[in-house]
């Protein structure tokens, strides 16, 4: 994640050392991944919330 919260990079923004397809692709798909683990904590968190009296 980046600075910003729910804000996920890859690629070259995210790595100045590198800086090749394989390394953007690999980090592409990490973002995705962590991205939606996050999606689902906040769906999850907020249906806590809902079930709280
Ligand atoms: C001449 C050259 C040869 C290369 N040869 C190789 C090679 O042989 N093998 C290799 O592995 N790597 C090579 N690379 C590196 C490879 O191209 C990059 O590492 C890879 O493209 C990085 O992917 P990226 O998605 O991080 O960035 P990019 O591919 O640069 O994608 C970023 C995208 O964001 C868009 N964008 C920018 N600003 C905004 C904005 N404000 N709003 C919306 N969109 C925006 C851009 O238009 C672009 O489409 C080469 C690079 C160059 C320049």
């Amino acid at each position: 994640m980046t600075r910003v919260l729910g804000v996920f990079a890859a690629g070259e923004v995210a790595d100045g050392r590198y800086r090749q397809t394989a390394t953007a692709v690999g980090d592409g798909y990490r973002a995705a991944v962590n991205a939606q683990k996050w999606l689902e904590k906040q769906d999850e968190e907020a249906a806590g919330r809902r079930r709280a009296p």
